[in-house]
């Protein structure tokens, strides 16, 4: 599903954020990134949408070598991938439900088959009373909630994390990682990048921790 092989990356200018790390993540595998900032947490997680491109070694996702992905091809590659942020990312001046319609909308579904499946998304999140909401108006874990509604809308196999509890409070940073276990469950890959170990230990995921850049 998800696999790297010898891979580096130098940022330009010279710093090295990863330095030859390889691993596999098999299909359905829910795991942690853990390690301490700085300490490549984020551009591994980027690589795998392409959001960066490794400097040397290979990374495979679903089958594709990415290395082989021609420019056209990459919003295919994104579209099967799930990306949550940190700070939600949502756009102010939108509903909650055109916030979570919008991957379709890019991708051409009609309207009444986006409407069904913003639905559904909302639902599996519990905010289908908030779709007419303003996301300014909603609590911070409100605003992570409908980020993954909007990650899940387009039924990604994969959901790649960056750091997406790092604005909540544990209580509800608990919450937000029992909703990707239910994703899990239903066989979805997630790969979430936490610095929060106390909470990742009690979770009891597999973990891959980096230090500098390096699998230890
Ligand atoms: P983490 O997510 O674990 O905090 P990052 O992947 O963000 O780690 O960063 C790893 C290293 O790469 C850090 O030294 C960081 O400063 C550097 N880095 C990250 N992004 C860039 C960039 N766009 N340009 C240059 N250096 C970067
Ligand atoms: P629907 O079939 O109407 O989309 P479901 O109840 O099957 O409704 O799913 C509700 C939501 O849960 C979906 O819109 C999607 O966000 C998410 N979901 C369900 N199954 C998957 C899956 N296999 N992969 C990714 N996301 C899924």
């Amino acid at each position: 599903m998800i696999r790297f092989h010898g891979v580096a990356k130098r940022y330009p200018g010279g710093n090295d954020a990863l330095r030859g790390i390889s691993f596999e993540v098999t299909q359905g595998e829910m795991v942690f990134v853990t390690g301490p900032s700085g300490a490549g947490k984020s551009t591994l997680l980027r690589l795998i949408p392409l959001l960066e491109r490794p400097t040397r070694g290979s990374i495979i996702v679903n089958d594709v070598n990415l290395a082989t992905l021609t420019r056209r091809r990459i919003p295919y590659l994104r579209r099967s991938i799930g990306m949550i942020f940190q700070d939600h990312r949502l756009l102010p001046d939108r509903s909650v439900f055109d916030n979570v319609a919008l991957p379709l909308v890019i991708a051409g579904f009609e309207h009444k088959e986006a409407q069904r499946r913003v639905r559904a998304a909302l639902d599996k999140v519990g905010l289908l009373d908030r779709e007419r909401s303003d996301p300014a108006t909603l609590s911070g874990g409100e605003q992570q909630r409908v980020g993954i509604a909007r990650a899940v809308v387009s039924r990604p196999s994969i959901l790649i994390a960056d750091e997406p509890t790092g604005n909540l409070d544990p209580a509800l940073s608990e919450e937000i990682m029992r909703l990707f276990e239910q994703f899990n469950r239903i066989g979805v890959t997630l790969m979430i990048a936490s610095h929060d170990h106390a909470l990742v230990e009690r979770l009891g995921h597999r973990r891959l921790h980096l230090a500098d850049g390096a699998l230890a």
